[in-house]
């Protein structure tokens, strides 16, 4: 049985001031979630829609969910009414469909953007120049039901702590790059969403404002 009040709260005090964090509860059973609910753990992370949508029907209603994964468009809609941030964005076409749906419910979407800056090949995240050429197109600033709240970011999955500190220190030095440049304005741009269970310490070194950590809190996820 795996202590999650205990690993929870050894998480949270490493946690500098301005920190948040994000259970990430994939594939764990409602029983864990509720555990670190009942420590006053409200926001939850989670990467897959069906998944996800068995656990908003269970679990207390004043949960705040993350989507956390890649998002197909054609799954945006499921989400759409009641998820408080999608954290993964990295084209367009899901910025827009994002819109359109939460348009529909009659809400705003807050969002981040995902960049791509590991060396290891994935699929997904916007290389920083896609990035900057998604903003500098200015179509995002007609979407008016998201919120661009910041940038997200998965850092190369390596021993190597030099390796990961440069990969979030260059996602930190473009959020500023970016905020000065088209949200110097706009208080709600302030997240950087980086650090999971073996790189977080790292994290709140590099200025991360949002920690993803799961198996840490809850142990190896069972698939
Ligand atoms: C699963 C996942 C995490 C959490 O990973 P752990 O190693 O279990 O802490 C964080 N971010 C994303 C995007 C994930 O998919």
């Amino acid at each position: 049985m795996v202590d999650v009040a205990k690993n929870l709260h050894e998480v949270l005090g490493n946690l500098p001031e301005g920190v948040r964090l994000v259970a990430i509860s994939k594939y764990h059973p409602n029983e864990y979630i509720m555990a670190a609910y009942q420590e006053g753990q409200r926001v939850f992370g989670e990467s897959h829609e069906q998944e996800l949508a068995r656990k908003v029907v269970d679990l207390p209603k004043d949960i705040e969910w993350h989507f956390i994964g890649h998002l197909q468009t054609n799954k945006v809609k499921y989400i759409a009414p009641y998820i408080a941030m999608i954290e993964a964005v990295d084209s367009m076409k899901l910025l827009k469909e994002i819109n359109k749906q939460a348009l529909k419910n009659d809400r705003v979407i807050r969002v981040l953007l995902e960049l791509h800056i590991a060396e290891e090949e994935t699929k997904y995240g916007l290389t920083l120049d896609a990035c900057r050429q998604l903003l500098a197109d200015g179509e995002w600033k007609t979407l008016k039901n998201v919120q661009i709240c910041g940038l997200m970011m998965m850092a190369s999955n390596v021993d190597d702590e030099e390796q990961i500190r440069r990969e979030m220190n260059t996602a930190a030095d473009f959020f500023d790059e970016v905020k000065a440049q088209y949200f110097a304005d706009d208080p709600h741009f302030k997240e950087r969403s980086w650090g999971m269970s073996h790189d977080y310490r790292i994290a709140v070194q590099c200025r991360s404002t949002m920690v993803r950590v799961g198996t840490t809190i809850f142990g190896p996820r069972v698939y």
